[in-house]
């Protein structure tokens, strides 16, 4: 689905705007009122990891949970959430990171929730410089789980590889291991 018509159809449901300093800001909330899309975009994932093995869906706060719990229904598999720092209890805590905005602290997850060699599927609304995607594969690999793949509805471009002098990661070489 990356760059069919299915991609070009959910596409025109993703508006964007200013936001915060960011000139393009993209906006979930336009899908997310159209049932049909969002239907459509669940199914894209469900038949994509209804074919690979997956033991366990972690979500990213904010817009992880609200695109992985129906996916993870859909597939019978545990919803687990990746949280900020502070808001769950029992839990491991990943190393501050970058990001297009700025510098961002750890996010956490439950001990108790992931087990050695469980496969798991990462779930975020966007991908930018990948910084919090990686912040979430550390937390899987802290607990010794295998991560299977990160989805995302939206993936910016322009930083798998930034300029040098952006101060940014390379999402290339963040994600090469
Ligand atoms: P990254 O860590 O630089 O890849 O940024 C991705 C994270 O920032 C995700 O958790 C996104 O939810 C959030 N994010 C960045 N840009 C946008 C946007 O345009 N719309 C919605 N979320 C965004």
């Amino acid at each position: 689905a990356q760059d069919g018509p299915e991609a070009k159809e959910i596409a025109q449901y993703l508006p964007y705007f200013p936001f915060k300093g960011i000139p393009r800001f993209y906006d979930i909330g336009g899908f997310l009122y159209e049932p049909a899309i969002f239907q459509k975009i669940v199914d894209i994932f469900v038949e994509r990891y209804s074919v690979l093995q997956i033991d366990v869906i972690a979500g990213l706060d904010a817009r992880g949970f609200v695109l992985g719990p129906p996916i993870a229904l859909a597939l019978k598999k545990p919803f687990v959430m990746m949280r900020k720092a502070g808001k769950m209890p029992n839990t491991i805590c990943s190393d501050d990171y970058k990001t297009e905005y700025g510098n961002r602290s750890g996010m956490t997850l439950q001990k108790d929730k992931i087990t050695e060699g469980q496969r798991v599927l990462i779930i975020d609304d966007l991908v930018a410089t990948g910084g919090t995607l990686s912040s979430a594969i550390s937390l899987v690999k802290m607990l010794k789980g295998t991560v299977v793949e990160c989805a995302c509805v939206v993936e910016l471009k322009m930083f798998v590889d930034p300029p040098a002098d952006s101060g940014l990661p390379s999402r290339t070489k963040l994600f090469k291991d």
